[in-house]
Parts: structure tokens; sequence; C-alpha cells
């Protein structure tokens, strides 16, 4: 029996498309071609698997507008973000292509022979993608892991199916081998879970909640199966008295408010000195009403629409009659699940809109007094996956940076991902990391050859 699921257009609730979605059987004979493409792909010759992944990238460039257009519908994301999103797909795979000709082992010195190491690729890799970034997320899992020589396995999430079936289809145009990326629609619950218990999948990149990620780690423990995980948020955006508070105040809306909030590093807790926090707040305010909440396929919105009714649910609860509300936007009224950008203050260190990812366009904002203060403040949470620092004091600036216990901070700005650099988090927030020159480490495993001599 095959069940479907109905794809609505987060911004007007219509119906976009039904999808069916994979049971069981399917999931497993998918995992069966991708170990049986495994065997040939991983002996591509490197310079070949670089053009088709060059090729990959190309063929997602030529599709770029089709694709930003897709998430438009089926994602609710502003069209500037959803080309941005693509192009983030084709600069991946660009990047990555470089990755399989320059993979290299070492020669290690050692007495009575040669010693040699290779970096051997794992097998079938399930990638498991939430709903927030259906896009970037995918190919931050598959580029890498297809450039090391291992296939793929894909879940997108039930909510966004529709740009990964697409980069499926692209992926084949391409050239790349029927069973060497493989998108699954399906439930986690089904598909995911298979992936972790299917003895083939010999690993498993998880991006999500935290709850499903602990899941997800103790299945995998049952076969000892690496695991990458990239989990939720509740980042700090500190602003020192000495900052240049105008730029600090005017880029604050867009470090939380981006993709409507759903964003694991949205700067979720802004924490201003207390010298400058009323000063601050005066600046603050002109700033969430300039964020411009509508339709996402017009090119002048800054923010969409949020997923889901359920999402909506989730973080309206955030914002019950009587919260602290000190500034508010206005968003569209009618269908659509909409909610308008929202600043919390002042808030207890207790309450949930403090301590809990909202994942929704809502920010409290906190004084604090001292560098230490501002730095055990920002501590204080069971995450650490992002965060900002603003202040014109370079030294002040780098040891802040030390203290923060986060994977991917910045210094007056909020940008959190490049493709060159590593991304991930610290306590809660995920292990491993994804991007950057060693994230092919993550899909291979180190083999140690001595040649007597
Ligand atoms: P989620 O419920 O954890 O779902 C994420 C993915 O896991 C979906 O594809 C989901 O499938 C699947 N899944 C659900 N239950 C599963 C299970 N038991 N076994 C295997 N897979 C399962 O998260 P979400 O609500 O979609 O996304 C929001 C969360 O993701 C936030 O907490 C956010 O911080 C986090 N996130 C983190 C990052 C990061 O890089 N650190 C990036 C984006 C999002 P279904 O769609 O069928 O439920
Ligand atoms: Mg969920």
């Amino acid at each position: 029996m095959s069940v479907s699921f109905d794809i609505l257009n987060p911004a007007t609730e219509e119906l976009v498309q039904t999808i069916d979605l994979a049971g069981l059987d399917q999931t497993d004979a998918a995992i069966e071609r991708a170990a049986a493409a495994f065997e040939s792909w991983r002996n591509v010759a490197p310079a070949d698997r670089a053009l088709l992944l060059r090729r990959f990238a190309a063929a997602v460039d030529a599709d770029l507008e089709n694709l930003a257009r897709l998430e438009v519908l089926n994602a609710g994301h502003t069209i500037g973000n959803a080309r941005w999103e693509a192009g983030n797909v084709r600069d991946v795979l660009n990047y990555y292509s470089g990755a399989p000709e320059r993979h290299f082992g070492r020669q290690i010195p050692v007495p009575g022979g040669v010693n040699l190491t290779f970096h051997e690729p794992l097998g079938v890799v399930g990638v498991i993608v939430p709903w927030n970034f259906p896009m970037p997320i995918a190919a931050w899992g598959f580029a890498p892991a297809l450039a090391a020589g291992n296939t793929v396995v894909l879940k997108p999430a039930e909510l966004t199916p529709l740009t990964a079936i697409r980069l499926g289809e692209l992926a084949l145009q391409a050239g790349l081998p029927e069973g060497v990326l493989q998108i699954i629609p399906g439930k986690g619950s089904l598909v995911g879970e298979r992936f972790v218990t299917h003895p083939l999948v010999r690993k498993v990149v998880f991006t999500g909640s935290t709850g499903v990620g602990k899941r997800i780690m103790a299945g995998c423990a049952g076969q000892i199966k690496p695991v990458t995980l990239e989990l939720g948020g509740k980042s700090a955006n500190i602003i020192f008295a000495d900052a240049d508070l105008e730029q600090a105040a005017a880029a604050a809306p867009g470090g939380v408010f981006d993709n409507s909030g759903q964003d694991c590093c949205a700067r979720s807790r802004i924490l201003v000195q207390k010298s400058v926090y009323e000063k601050f707040l005066g600046l603050l305010e002109p700033a969430i009403h300039a964020v411009t909440v509508g339709d996402p396929a017009d090119e002048d919105t800054v923010m969409g629409p949020l997923i889901s009714a359920k999402q909506l649910e989730t973080v309206s609860s955030f914002v019950p009659a009587g919260a602290p509300v000190l500034f508010q936007g206005t968003a569209p009224q009618g269908r659509g699940f909409w909610f308008p950008p929202t600043v919390l203050a002042p808030v207890d260190f207790d309450a949930p809109a403090y301590r809990e990812e909202i994942f929704g366009p809502v920010v409290v904002v906190v004084p604090f007094e001292d560098e230490a203060d501002a730095v055990r403040m920002a501590n204080d949470s069971v995450y650490g996956l992002s965060g900002s620092i603003w202040t014109q004091n370079a030294g002040k600036a780098l040891r802040v940076a030390r203290g923060v216990e986060a994977g991917n901070l910045s210094v007056n700005s909020h940008s959190s991902v490049r493709y060159a650099t590593p991304f991930g988090g610290f306590k809660q927030s995920g292990l491993g990391r994804e991007l950057g020159p060693d994230a092919l480490d993550a899909f291979t495993e180190t083999k140690n050859v001595f040649i007597a001599t």
C-alpha cells in the first residue's frame, strides 16, 4: 500500500503537489541499488568523478531559477534566498569536484619498509534532511560523500521534497550513474529509521532537531555506525558598548529573522551591554519595522511565511497572551502560515523563549554587565552552534570568540555559512563538521598499509 503526502504552499495553503512516499520495501531496494552502484562508483577514476561533479554543478546552475521557484512554492522561502540556496548547491559541488584528485594519503617513515595511508570510502551514506534549508543541507551531505567515492541515499523532509527530487534528476542528466545518488521521499520514522538500522548503510548524516538526533545516535550505536549530526541552536548576538551600534542594530533582524527564523544559526538571543541597552533598543525598533513580510515570490519581500500550520502553532506558543512583546512588525492576514517579527523583553532566564529554540521570528533582548558576563550568558545553553560579536576592539572580539562555546562565530557580521569553511556545533548542537577542506574525512576510513622492503 502506498502512502501519499499533500504538499501545501505555506504562503497560500494551496495544494502544490501530492507525493508518493516510499515504504520499507522501496527503501531497502534503493539501499541495495546504492550498494551495488558503490562497487563501480568507488573505482571511477578521480578525474572522471571530478568531471561528473562539475557537470552536476553546471546542470544545477542551468536550472537555478527553476529550483529557486520550486523552493518558493514548497517552502515559502523568499526568491532571493532561494536563488542563493540553489547557487550554494552549485558552489558546494564545484568545491568538492576539486577533492577526488587531491584526496592524498601519506607516506610515513617507518623501519623495515614503506608505510602508506589511504582514505577509503565507506559505502552507502544515508543523508536525512530537514525542511528549513532543503537544498543546501542536502548538498553539504551528498557533495563530499560522492566526491570521496560513496554512494548516497537521501531522504528529504516530508514537507519539502520537491527540490531534492529535482536535484536527483539533474544528477542523472549530468551523467552520474544510476544508483549513485537516490532521493527517497518518505517518513522519518520509516525511511530515516531504516538508514539507521540497515547494515548496508555505513554512515548517517542527520540535520534536524536535537531530540531526533539523539535517537539516531543511539540507534547507530547498535552497529557502531558513524554519524554526523547538525542539530538545534540558541545562538547569542553579543553587542558591546563600543560597537558600531547603528550597524549592529540594522543587522540584528537579519541575524535572526532570515528564513522566518527557521534557521539553526538564528541569533535568537540578543545580549546588549547595559550602558547602551536603551540606545540599542531605540535603533532596533525601526529595523524591526523595516522587515517587510509577505509574498515570498516578490523580489522586495524580506521575510516569508513559516513552513506549516504546526510550526505556526509552535512559534505562537512562545508568545502567549500577556507575553512581554516590546516591538512587533506586521504580517499578512488570512491564509498562509504567517507570524510577524517579534521582539520580547524583558524575559526571565528560565523563560522558554530565552532557553528553547523557537525556530520562528521571535527574539529576546537581554542586558549584560561586562565581557565575562556576556561570555557566561552566551554559554548558558545546552546548544552551541553559532553566534556573533559586535565590537570595534579586535582583542576583545578574539577573546570573546575563543570564550564562546560554539562552532561558528562571526565578528561584526552574522555570516555563518561559507562552503570553504567548517560548519557544525558544540554541545547539543551536534557532532562532526560539514563543509570546508576536511569534510571528506567524515566520509572515509583511514587505512594503513605497511609493505616490508
Ligand atoms: P526533525 O523533526 O528532527 O526532522 C529532520 C529530519 O529527520 C526530517 O527529514 C524527518 O523526517 C527526519 N526524522 C524524523 N524522525 C526521524 C526518526 N525517528 N529517524 C530518522 N529520521 C527522522 O527536525 P525538523 O523539525 O524537520 O527541523 C527543525 C530542526 O532542525 C530544528 O531543531 C533545527 O535547529 C534543526 N536544524 C539544524 C541544522 C543544523 O545545521 N544544525 C540545520 C537545519 C535544521 P520527516 O520530515 O518525515 O519528519
Ligand atoms: Mg519533526
